[in-house]
């Protein structure tokens, strides 16, 4: 299937009333459902801006994007389709150039591409790895360091994907290891088991750790996953602070898996945002970071900024 131009898109929903009718089927593939008694018919309700919609049977009134990414925005909805569209392409889109093209400021880009981005997040967590299983280890962030303690910016993840017959990488997904569970500077035994029981089902299945395996003897197409996520963080978003750095993994490996799916992308962000319920900037701000900075790490930072070497590594590791 080729896939539409971002210029074929904006033609197509440059009117709100298209967009609109695209959202609501997106939304009730099968026909309207209300969200409180599940029945089928509603009376539409004209407003200003957004569809009304109030139930037959119940009465309960429902906006056209009540409950879901787009609820209690005020952009406009040609604009959240192409956030939309441009955030589901392979290789994302950078704040700074969605907030230009689509005339917005940083500050709604930037809530935009967070919101949609927590959505990519949100359906990665509802599917498990099934079947043959593979995972490796991986850092992103800095190299360091000949000691025991992890750099502040250098951050384990595990990279685990379900496997084809032959090999391939069937669904990917790449987690950060909670704080707990770092044992000095591998991922750690207590990542790899929170990791399985947390992402795999592994009835009748087979799981593969690398884990304490060598370099040489660990999965090449898992590392090259782990080492394009990173470059990715890095080339477009000048890297990833802890905070939000899952959010950003799962949006690679949302491009990732979407490259096995026939669905034109398009059609599956606004299947993602308008299945899933948004995240408000107060969630956002209040969520703790996975890896928290310990008084151990800010030692090793204020001893790099005092010897000034801050930056003179590389920021991508394996
Ligand atoms: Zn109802």
């Amino acid at each position: 299937m080729k896939s539409e131009t971002f210029e074929g898109f904006c033609r197509r929903f440059e009117h709100e009333e298209v967009c609109m009718e695209a959202f609501a089927k997106a939304r009730w593939p099968n026909g309207f459902r209300c969200p409180r008694c599940g029945h089928g018919h509603a009376y539409p309700i004209q407003t200003r801006r957004l569809p009304l919609y109030e139930c037959r049977n119940c009465s309960h009134q429902t906006s056209l994007v009540a409950g879901t990414v787009l609820e209690g925005s005020r952009v406009p909805l040609r604009k959240w389709f192409r956030a939309i569209f441009l955030y589901f392409q392979p290789g994302g889109i950078s704040t700074v150039r969605l907030s230009r093209m689509l005339g917005i400021t940083y500050k709604t880009a930037w809530l935009m591409g967070h919101k949609i981005r927590h959505a990519m997040s949100t359906k990665d967590s509802l599917r498990k790895l099934t079947g043959l299983i593979r995972i490796t280890p991986g850092r992103y962030g800095r190299v360091y360091n000949p000691t025991a303690f992890r750099h502040p910016q250098e951050h384990p993840v595990l990279i685990g994907a379900s496997l084809t017959a032959n090999g391939q990488a069937k669904y990917v997904k790449i987690k950060q290891v909670m704080s707990e569970d770092i044992l000095i500077r591998s991922a750690g035994y207590g990542g790899l088991m929170k990791f399985i029981k947390t992402h795999a089902k592994n009835e009748a299945g087979e799981i593969i750790s690398d884990l304490n395996r060598p370099l040489g003897e660990r999965s090449k197409l898992l590392s090259h996953l782990g080492k394009a996520a990173f470059n990715w963080l890095n080339g477009t978003f000048r890297g990833i602070g802890p905070k939000h750095l899952q959010l950003y993994l799962d949006q690679f490996c949302c491009y990732e898996n979407s490259r096995t799916r026939r669905q034109e992308i398009s059609n599956q962000g606004l299947a993602y945002c308008s299945e899933m319920k948004r995240i408000t900037l107060r969630q956002l701000v209040a969520r703790p970071a996975l890896i928290p900075v310990t008084a151990e790490y800010d030692r090793v930072m204020r001893l790099e900024r005092s010897n000034g070497r801050s930056g003179s590594r590389g920021r991508s590791a394996s």
